[in-house]
Order: structure tokens, then C-alpha cells, then sequence
């Protein structure tokens, strides 16, 4: 089993059912759910929108392999309604659901579909802040 850990964003519709949505899917479709941390309000990063986000973090018990991770993670995004994926190069969009994987145990791995750990984690408070909540809820 592996322990990883998922950012989750929504800045579509009622942001905060859309992650508790989320995370019911992710805890019959990729493992226990070991800890959620608070939800946030956040401003878009990267691309201009009227819609605020709401993101968390939550730390999982899987037996998936990254892969199949990013598969199942992707296809809970597709069956929330999340349509357009942005291509390489293109700027970012809203969305009703974004599930990043930020970390996989320890491994360090590098494709075309898939970096671990999120390389863009340090510039992201809305990842940093609810990451850290979620670390702390795991050891109390
Ligand atoms: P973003 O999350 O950057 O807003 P997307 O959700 O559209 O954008 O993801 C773009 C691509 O990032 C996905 O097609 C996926 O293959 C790739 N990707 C690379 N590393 C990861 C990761 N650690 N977690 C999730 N997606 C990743
Ligand atoms: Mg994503």
C-alpha cells in the first residue's frame, strides 16, 4: 500500500459539494481516506476568471500504482463533468474539479503524463496551506 497525498480544486459551481463529491468518489475508487484538510478560498493562478476557487488536500491509503492513480483520478474528474483538459502551452481554465496527485510515497518519477512529486507545489499556497493542514491532522 502507498500513502499519497491529492490536491483537489474546484472553481466551478458550489465549490465546496463539488470536493466533498470528490472525495467520496476518491475513497470508493482509490483507497481509505487518511486525513481531509480545511477548504480554502483561493484566487485563480495562472489564467484571469471571475470564480474564486476552494481547495483542499487529503491524504490517502492506496494500493493503485501511480498510473492507474493518475487513470482513476482522471476519470473521477471526467465523470464530475470535467470536460476540457488544457494541452501543453495553452493556459489554464476554470474547472468544476482538478485532482493533482502532489505526492506518491517517496517516489520521484518523470513521463509524459505524470511528475512526482508535483513540480509545482512550492508556488502554490493553495496547495502549501491545505497540505500542511493535512499532514498535521494525520499525526493527531
Ligand atoms: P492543471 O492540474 O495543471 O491545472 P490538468 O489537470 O489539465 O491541469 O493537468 C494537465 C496534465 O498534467 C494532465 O494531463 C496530467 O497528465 C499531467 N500531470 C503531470 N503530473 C501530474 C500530477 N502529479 N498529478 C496530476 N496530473 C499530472
Ligand atoms: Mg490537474
Amino acid at each position: 500500500m502507498a500513502r499519497v497525498f491529492l490536491g483537489l480544486g474546484s472553481n466551478l459551481g458550489d465549490g465546496r459539494a463539488n470536493l466533498d463529491r470528490a472525495l467520496e468518489l476518491i475513497s470508493v475508487r482509490v483507497g481509505t481516506l487518511l486525513a481531509v484538510s480545511d477548504y480554502i478560498g483561493s484566487e485563480p493562478w495562472g489564467f484571469a476568471s471571475e470564480h474564486r476557487f476552494t481547495n483542499a488536500v487529503c491524504a490517502v491509503e492506496t494500493g493503485l500504482g501511480p498510473m492507474v492513480l493518475l487513470d482513476i483520478t482522471q476519470e473521477i474528474e471526467r465523470q464530475m463533468g470535467r470536460t476540457h483538459k488544457h494541452a501543453p502551452g495553452e493556459s489554464y481554465t476554470d474547472r468544476i474539479i482538478d485532482i493533482d496527485i502532489l505526492s506518491y510515497d517517496d517516489v520521484s518519477m518523470h513521463n509524459e503524463r505524470l511528475t512526482l512529486p508535483h513540480p509545482l507545489i512550492d508556488q502554490r499556497d493553495f496547495v502549501k496551506i491545505p497540505l500542511q493542514d493535512c499532514i498535521n491532522k494525520l499525526s493527531t
